[in-house]
């Protein structure tokens, strides 16, 4: 009888944790890691080599794990300008060295900062910007092992957690970039006060994704949170290294949180939005702006805490596709201009947009016959919220469109993520030309292949 007992026992026993080895609990775990480049490292963001002088505020790498049922995921945001995609294929292989994460598993967006390092990017921007100078390159060296100690400490963290999420809203601190003036013709980055201004020439995306993640336990410590907008990350200037206004943003919900609470930003499409209020007569350049703009975007984080809504949990569904996208074509005139240009590259004389035309053209020369293949993201480990990673700096009316159309109940949108090949803008955009479409590498109608296939594979990850 009592051996009966002790077998009847058993097989509950063994039952009780098959049914757990197949039904694990949401567990989640973030860290971060320094990566702020030695002072004298060059700095990205403009079209000419500035070395560091000072920090502002340091520069992380982080990361957040999440698993359930034996699957796992990994988000990295990176204080940095844009993600190469040899950074991408790197780091990937650290990780999955140390974590058995696979590379597929693991999204790494950029930020945007432009008071970070320049990174390598295989373009004649490397000459321009210093990017193959010794600093940057033992920099680079160095960066896929720092950025996999984020995700294995995040990894080594993971604890039984609750997610939750929202969308809040921010309607007056972004701004689309691009204007309609009145005599019909377009213009780039608005000047203040112009009375020749009729409009913006496209929208702009006040959603502020919001997904917080807690301890699930009694005391329910608070381990991250993770902000989706859509604004360059342009308001410091000079030549210190800062994480920008994402860097205020974590601040302010750190001094509520707790340090221990890590705050994630992931840019959205704002390709070309920025926080410049052309409205406004007041300098929107410096620290006062990039701890103005954080805080405001702080405040409609808090603002939007009250709805945060529990997210019902699966074991993370991943989607993850290569693309190849068409280059532009250019005349031989075009390419006969811009090789003039190329020797006054560095004459602060000659504008951005003539520089930025003419770097694109000569790249897409010299590789002309190497394909543009690009990684579409999706991991969802709910359906209340969905995450895409698109690859370079998305027009705000793509975001919009795929937002729109997803199946999922939120979805937040990572640019600069896996790789970057620059701007990608909208199909109407490229007849207006300006800054963006200039420097763009890939095709008119690049940006809608990108946002249908994305939608293939965000319908894939919600109905598998
Ligand atoms: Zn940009």
């Amino acid at each position: 009888m009592r051996k009966m007992l002790n077998t009847c026992l058993a097989t509950l026993l063994l039952g009780a944790l098959s049914i757990c080895a197949a039904d694990t609990p949401f567990r989640a775990g973030a860290a971060r890691v320094d990566i702020t480049p030695p002072i004298g490292t060059p700095m990205a963001g403009f079209y000419a080599m500035r070395s560091s002088v000072g920090v502002i505020d340091p520069i992380y790498a982080k990361a957040i794990v999440v698993e359930q049922d034996g699957g796992k995921a990994a988000f990295v945001v990176l204080d940095v300008a844009y993600t190469p995609r040899s950074l991408i294929v790197a780091t990937r292989k650290s990780i999955a060295e140390q974590t058995g994460i696979a590379g597929e598993r693991v999204m790494i967006s950029a930020t945007h900062t432009h008071s970070g390092p320049t990174l390598t990017r295989d373009s004649m921007m490397d000459d321009i910007t210093g990017g193959k100078t010794p600093p940057v390159v033992d920099y680079m060296g160095k960066l896929p092992l720092l950025i996999a100690k984020a995700v294995a400490d995040a990894n080594a963290r993971l604890a039984p957690a609750n997610a939750s999420a929202t969308i809040g809203r921010e309607e007056n601190l972004s701004f689309n970039r691009r204007y309609v003036m009145k005599d019909g013709t377009f213009a780039w980055q608005g000047r203040k006060l112009d009375k020749n201004i009729l409009s913006p020439a496209g929208p702009i995306d006040p959603d502020v994704g919001v997904c917080y993640l807690a301890s699930s336990d009694k005391k329910a410590e608070p381990l991250a949170t993770y902000v989706n907008f859509a604004m360059h990350p342009t308001t410091i200037g000079g030549v210190k290294v800062s994480p920008d206004y994402p860097g205020y943003l974590a601040k302010r919900l750190a001094e509520y949180y707790g340090a221990e609470m890590l705050t994630f930003f992931a840019n959205g499409c704002c390709g070309n939005i920025n926080q410049n209020n052309v409205n406004w007569a007041a300098s929107q350049s410096g620290i006062h702006e990039g701890e103005r703009v954080g805080t405001v975007l702080a405040a409609a984080v808090f603002r939007a805490l009250p709805n945060l809504q529990p997210l019902q949990t699966f074991a993370p569904r991943v989607r993850s596709r290569m693309v190849m996208l068409q280059r532009r074509t250019f005349s031989g005139e075009e390419i006969a201009e811009a090789r003039l240009t190329a020797r006054r590259i560095s004459d602060p004389k000659v504008d951005t947009t003539t520089k930025a035309k003419a770097v694109c053209i000569l790249d897409t020369v010299a590789k002309k016959d190497a394909p543009l293949e690009v990684e579409l993201q999706v991991i969802a480990f709910s359906d209340g919220l969905a995450f895409v990673g698109l690859p370079g700096e998305i027009f705000v009316e793509l975001g919009l469109a795929l937002k729109k159309a997803s199946p999922f109940k939120r979805t937040f949108i990572a640019e600069l993520a896996n790789g970057s090949i620059g701007y990608i803008p909208n199909r109407s955009a490229y007849p207006e030309g300006l800054y963006e479409v200039v420097s763009a590498r890939c095709a008119e109608g690049s940006g809608e292949v990108l946002i249908e296939k994305a939608l293939q594979m965000l319908n894939e990850a919600k109905n598998p």
